[in-house]
């Protein structure tokens, strides 16, 4: 969907397949919130939400009883500022602590420094254990933000805070592909770039069952044997000396072993966090929202959240699309669900799901009168994507990161076997984290194939 300005393996990998000059820029902000139990379900503008939240207004904290004096008149993005500033301190201390040493071990120590004191909770005990806030404040920065997910690690959760938070989100430089996000796989694989090509080195359709080696003859004498099944309903089997899986491990799991790995490996495939998402997209015959927005004075597009089921819809960025120059269609990301919630939305049919994404869209605005311009419906279900492993990406839980990356970003099998995917990775969810765990595997083989220490 989007792309941070600091992303720079992908950014470089845009570069280099000339992919540069369909960057534009994707709309973080949001621009009204819906909440059903305000002033007869009255849709906001996002700075009205902020003015009423600082304002103490009685209708608005009347959603939220039970905040305490201090967590009243902030925003949402300003209680999330002092509920971490007691992290963010501890990280410049121990940033300023390394004396002399090069930028990068500074940020790497500071990290760890605290990893080592925050990775032990999740979003939700940090804010109760560590900020003290009461359940209304969850509660408030719950709904007010559309990408919170509480059980992920604490950690995790600090590193990507930007897309929970208006001010933040627009200053992460967040940009997107005109002709979609596949143009950088597809480029991978484009006949044009001649021998750099991978196109013929890729079997499309095979879906890896089972891997192993004659455990009699040991690893050194036999290769590796993947065994997949082909879409004919053939069985096929490759050997080679490395195996790199570069799939999540929901998905690994479902694949047979002839022997198990290490046992952290292990218990890390079976005991990471991933998280669920389902994502509903409405195409509408006119872009009736450009309207609904430049009446509210909000621009043309951006975000909206609310506390009906779809949570959260992206309205596309109109400035510099080249998708919107000939017609007054568009494609709306009508709900963006995580955890329950997806798999709320996953669980009805393409047609309930389809009406219910449209009705709540027509609820928040019903001036527009949207439901008579619904033309088409797609979804992403990632509980129920098989390839996926049921879901969407890894975050990590508590203490997860402290306990497993290490092992994950390790070599098995005696230096056969490597892990790549997001999962190995410091940048999970991101496109980002899929190259720096894959960049890592190529330094692996390199050094298991040459004998050297990666
Ligand atoms: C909802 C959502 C939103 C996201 N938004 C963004 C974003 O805005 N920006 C961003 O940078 N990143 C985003 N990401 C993250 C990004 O898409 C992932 O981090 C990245 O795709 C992970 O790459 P990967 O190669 O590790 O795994 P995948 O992309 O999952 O690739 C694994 C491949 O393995 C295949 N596979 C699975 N099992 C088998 C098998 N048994 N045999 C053969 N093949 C198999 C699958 O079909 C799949 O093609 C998002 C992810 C999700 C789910």
């Amino acid at each position: 969907m989007r792309i941070p300005a600091d992303h720079y393996l992908l950014r470089k990998y845009i570069k280099d397949f000339g992919l540069r000059s369909q960057l534009f820029d994707f709309e973080m902000e949001n621009k009204f919130i819906y909440l059903s139990g305000y002033d007869g379900a009255k849709t906001l503008t996002y700075t009205e939400f902020n003015q009423l939240l600082t304002g103490r207004d009685t209708k608005l904290l009347a959603l939220f009883p039970n905040l305490r004096e201090e967590e009243k008149g902030k925003t949402c993005d300003e209680l999330f500022t002092e509920a971490v500033q007691v992290v963010v301190n501890e990280f410049w201390t121990a940033y300023d602590s390394l004396v002399g040493a090069d930028e990068s071990e500074k940020i790497k120590f500071a990290y760890q420094t605290i990893t080592n004191s925050y990775d032990k909770y999740s979003l939700r005990s940090f804010f109760m254990e560590v900020a003290n806030w009461s359940l209304d404040a969850i509660n408030l920065y719950d709904l007010g933000n559309a990408h919170v997910v509480f059980e992920n690690g604490f950690i995790e959760s600090w590193k990507d805070a930007f897309l929970s938070s208006n001010s933040a989100g627009s200053k992460a430089g967040l940009q997107q592909l005109q002709k979609g996000m596949d143009q950088v796989p597809l480029a991978f694989i484009d006949p044009n770039r001649g021998k750099d090509s991978l196109i013929d080195n890729i079997t499309f359709g095979a879906r890896v069952k089972d891997i192993g080696f004659d455990e009699k003859l040991g690893f050194g004498q036999l290769p590796i044997r993947v065994g997949y099944d082909s879409p004919s309903g053939e069985t096929l089997y490759v050997d080679s000396d490395y195996l790199i899986l570069a799939i999540p491990y929901t998905a690994q799991r479902a694949i047979t072993k002839s022997k198990a790995f290490a046992p952290k490996q292990e218990m890390a495939i079976r005991d990471v966090r991933y998280v669920e998402v389902t994502r509903v997209l409405l195409q509408y015959k006119s872009r009736w929202w450009e309207e609904v927005f430049t009446a509210h004075k909000q621009g043309l597009d951006g975000g909206v959240v609310c506390d009906l089921p779809i949570r959260y819809t992206m309205f596309p960025k109109t400035e510099g699309n080249s998708q919107f120059d000939n017609s007054k269609r568009g494609v709306v990301m009508a709900a963006y669900t995580f955890e329950q919630d997806a798999t709320i939305l996953g669980a009805l049919s393409v047609r309930h799901r389809t009406r219910l994404a449209a009705e709540n869209i027509d609820r928040i605005f019903p001036e527009a009168k949207s439901l008579d311009l619904v033309e088409q419906s797609a979804s992403q279900v990632f509980p129920a994507d098989e390839l996926a492993g049921g879901s969407a990406f890894c975050y990590f839980g508590p203490c997860q990161k402290s306990e497993y990356l290490e092992t994950m970003c390790e070599t098995d099998w005696e230096d056969r076997v490597f892990f790549a995917g997001e999962q190995a990775s410091f940048t999970h969810g991101w496109i980002q984290g899929a190259l720096e765990a894959g960049l890592r595997c190529v330094q692996q083989v390199y050094a298991a194939a040459t004998n050297t220490v990666a």
